[in-house]
């Protein structure tokens, strides 16, 4: 089977990539190397997929329209896993405009491309973003209602509006996966626990922006189940999962976590951000229920392994 996956080159399509290709399937990744944290790091992420077994890759910005359908023909995938897009709240606010390009108008050529190539099967990768910052909590997929608190948040709702009006034109499967903070080994490096464990590492106080807030940290290893369970279901109609661990995991403990693992160090506390949403936690129970997803990885041990990590890559932090 024939998988395209865009942003292969990033933090989750790195990941992705290696397990499908030790998993025996045949990647395509296109990706444009965006400079957001730097294109020599995503160069990097690239050796280490070719570690693992052969990738074709192809350099590519997705903004093309033209390219991009004559790409599609040219690869011919099963399936498309969308993963490219500008990702991060914070930026969404500097740079709104440029959210418009990444996240919406080159989701419409990848949604057009497969409509108009053999693909049967289309993966969104949206974002628990899309629920705005609501009080009630655990998140269900129901609950998403459009009111939005960053442009980060409102380029994924209306992309996944977008993959709605072209699975009615097209024949392909659509399933949009909404993932919940994600972590683990090349973790983006404008993320919390990603900036938390550098700036720890260098002995520098770390950044805390509001109180008693919560995130649904995903290891990165589920998210790439989750896809991976979402690729191989059967499903005729359009789906939409949350796929995150499932349990919230306060500031106060993600801070006690880190000191158990580093031991004392500085903190800088910080007024709430725009943009960010008090707390997250995802319900996984329709995922579990149909995608049999069930995430694995515990939040001590995917930071335990996070940590590992950091030590051998410090100079990628
Ligand atoms: P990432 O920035 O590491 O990866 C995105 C990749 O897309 C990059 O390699 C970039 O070069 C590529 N890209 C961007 N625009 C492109 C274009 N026009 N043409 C070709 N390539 C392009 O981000 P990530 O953390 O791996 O996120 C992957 C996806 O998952 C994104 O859609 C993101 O919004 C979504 N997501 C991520 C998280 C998270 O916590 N990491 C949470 C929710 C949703």
């Amino acid at each position: 089977m024939r998988i395209l996956i865009t942003g292969g080159a990033g933090f989750i399509g790195m990941n992705l990539s290696r397990k499908l290709i030790q998993l025996g399937y045949d990647v395509y990744i296109v990706d444009c190397l965006h400079p957001y944290y730097s294109n020599e790091r995503k160069k990097v992420h690239l050796q280490q997929i070719r570690n693992f077994g052969n990738v074709h890759f192809y350099r590519h910005d997705l903004l093309d329209p033209v390219g991009t359908k004559k790409l599609f023909l040219d690869i011919s995938p099963h399936v498309v896993i969308h993963l490219a897009a500008l990702p991060g709240v914070s930026y969404s606010l500097e740079q709104p405009l440029a959210y418009i390009d990444y996240d919406i108008k080159a989701t419409v050529n990848v949604l057009e491309a497969a409509g108009t190539s053999e693909v049967k099967k289309v993966i969104f990768a949206s974002s628990s973003s899309v629920y705005g910052d609501q009080p009630q909590i655990p998140l269900k997929e129901e609950m998403a209602n459009g009111r939005l608190i960053s442009p980060y948040a409102a380029a994924k709702w209306s992309a996944e509006s977008f993959c709605h009006v072209y699975a009615s034109f097209y024949s392909f499967q659509l399933t949009i996966l909404r993932f919940f903070t994600v972590y683990g080994p090349w973790g983006r490096p404008d993320m919390a626990i990603a900036k938390f464990i550098k700036q720890i590492m260098k002995g520098e106080p770390i950044s805390v922006y509001g109180k008693g807030s919560a995130r649904d940290y995903t290891y990165v290893d589920d998210i790439v189940e989750g896809i991976i369970l979402a690729m191989n279901h059967f499903a005729s109609e359009t789906k939409i999962y949350n796929i995150g661990a499932g349990h919230p995991i306060s500031m106060n403990s993600l801070l006690d976590h880190l000191t158990g693992q580093f031991g004392r160090f500085r903190l800088e506390n910080k007024p709430t951000r725009k943009g960010d949403v008090h707390s997250t936690w995802a319900d996984i129970s329709k995922a579990k229920s149909e995608l049999d997803f069930s995430p694995k990885v515990s939040f001590e041990e995917g930071l335990k392994r996070t940590i590992s990590w950091a030590y051998e890559y410090e100079k990628y932090l």
